[in-house]
């Protein structure tokens, strides 16, 4: 089928249009979560960081206003996400805030925990323990459990300076050094059940 110039430009022309009409419609939900304060991120001070959830180490932006956290995103200059974020990543912003359903306004996540707690055997009630309550817990609990289980040698004979009896299971928080960190601890221990949830 023969086209005539006048044709072409009036097709192009409504191509264009039509593409200008979807990026603006595209844009339609941004425009919409200004605030009283206007838009959504003005006047905030941005931070480029780390996602929290796993050693992906996919790059974010983080807004804050007035030490308020505002939002979290993706960040396209970082070169292992370029912005994108799994749907893990894309709900830090509830680690922090929540939005009330009343107000529509975001606040401190209250259910967010901020302190060690403990549940003990035979208790149905959650304690809450400073940090050196719980280190000296924890510590206390792998040297009794090292010292009653420690084999040095097996039953041939052979030895293996191991301890059985305690486990890691690492989640996939953890980044490199993290991981560095708790490896030599636990091969320091003699542990040889030592677990990690990403398999990358
Ligand atoms: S949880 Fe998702 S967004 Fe966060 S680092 Fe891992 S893959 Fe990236």
């Amino acid at each position: 089928m023969g086209m005539t110039r006048r044709g072409f430009l009036q097709l192009t022309g409504a191509a264009l249009m039509s593409s200008v009409m979807y990026e603006f419609a595209g844009q339609s939900p941004a425009l919409a979560v200004g605030t009283a304060q206007g838009w959504k991120l003005i006047d905030v001070k941005e931070t480029s960081t780390i996602c929290c959830y796993c050693s992906g180490g996919c790059g974010t932006i983080v807004s804050v206003r007035g030490g308020k956290l505002i939002n979290i995103e993706g960040d396209p200059d970082h070169p292992v996400n370029r912005g994108g974020m799994c749907s893990k990543g894309s709900s830090q912003f509830a680690v922090n805030s929540i939005y009330n359903d009343k107000t529509g306004e975001s606040e401190i996540n209250p259910n967010r925990l901020t302190k060690p707690m403990v549940r003990r055997a035979g208790k149905s009630e959650w304690e809450v323990l400073s940090w050196e309550q719980t280190i000296d817990e924890i510590a206390k609990r792998v040297k009794k459990t090292r010292d009653e289980n420690y084999e040095a040698k097996d039953d041939k004979g052979v030895t293996v300076n191991r301890c059985e009896a305690i486990a890691s299971f690492g989640a996939a928080a953890l980044d490199n050094e993290e991981g560095y960190a708790l490896q030599k601890l636990c091969r320091g221990l003699g542990m040889t059940y030592i677990e990690h949830q990403a398999r990358i």
